[in-house]
């Protein structure tokens, strides 16, 4: 059984078909999906899928991304992270990647944006979901000092280089690799993955963006989460089995996600 630790099921080209969504994940045999929320504004309807459906949890927090949006004090991160089922921080961070004409320095917006997430996530216990894109050192140095070496989480979609990817693990973070593990121009990232212990690992699709080979291109859907669990498994010479259950047992482990009941299949290969 695999898990999708990062999608977004609220945005409208899944959210309108939900139930075939769902048919699909149970035929791949995704048993369990964590919902990313990127405003206030949607949080209700992300919410409102975690608790709607047994298999389906969710965070809480503003994209880096997103301007023009409300603007997240602590307090609305802490009362929301108190509901049931909400299980993370995020998706927040820094992107750099899209800055318009800005100078860093005008990009200050964003870094206290993110600290003020980091301090939800010390307030609440709850781990951070973060994104990061041509921004890596002012993320690492925020998380060093405003996390005070007690955040943790996952350093989601995961495309940086493996000096980042080992400050990421220093720091005692998750790293979880998309659809673009499977890109036939993402070998470095490859060689990444490689070096990154498989129990600190996880899975996404981050649909509905980048579809994994041989689906690019096309919308994503949770339903191909273990084409990144195959390519995984091939870099680490495990079986594909080895690395669903060992993604499956890091995700409930970073978000307090109890393991599901026995199957009767589960039984079968025990007995
Ligand atoms: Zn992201
Ligand atoms: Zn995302």
């Amino acid at each position: 059984m695999f898990v999708d630790s990062h999608c977004h099921l609220s945005f409208p080209e899944l959210h309108d078909r939900i139930d075939r969504i769902r048919a699909d994940m149970a035929a791949a045999q995704v048993d369990r999906a964590l919902c990313i929320c990127t405003t206030l504004e949607e949080f209700p309807r992300v919410h409102a899928l975690a608790t709607g459906h047994d298999n389906f949890w969710c965070s809480v927090g503003v994209h880096p991304d997103n301007e023009g949006v409300a603007e997240p004090t602590l307090a609305d991160l802490v009362e929301r992270a108190a509901l049931p089922r909400v299980v993370a921080i995020g998706e927040t961070g820094l992107d750099y990647f899209r800055l318009n004409g800005r100078s860093l320095e005008q990009m200050a917006w964003q870094r206290e944006r993110f600290r003020v997430h980091i301090r939800a996530a010390l307030a609440t216990g709850l781990p951070l979901v973060v994104h990061t894109r041509n921004a890596s050192d002012d993320t690492l140095a925020i998380l060093r000092e405003e996390g005070q070496g007690r955040a943790r989480g996952v350093f989601h979609c995961f495309t940086e280089t493996a000096a980042v990817a080992e400050a990421a693990l220093e720091l005692g973070f998750h790293i979880s690799f998309s659809g673009i593990l499977t890109f036939r121009n993402a070998e470095d990232l490859r060689e990444v993955a490689r070096q990154v212990p498989l129990d600190r690992c996880l899975i996404e699709t981050d649909s509905p963006y980048l579809a994994p080979a041989p689906y690019r291109g096309k919308t994503n859907s949770p339903a191909y989460v273990p084409h990144v669990a195959a390519q995984l498994a091939a870099l680490k010479g495990a079986s594909v089995a080895e690395v669903a259950w060992a993604t499956s047992a890091n995700f409930e482990r970073l978000f307090g996600i109890p393991h599901p009941p026995t199957t009767e299949s589960e039984n079968e290969n025990l007995a």
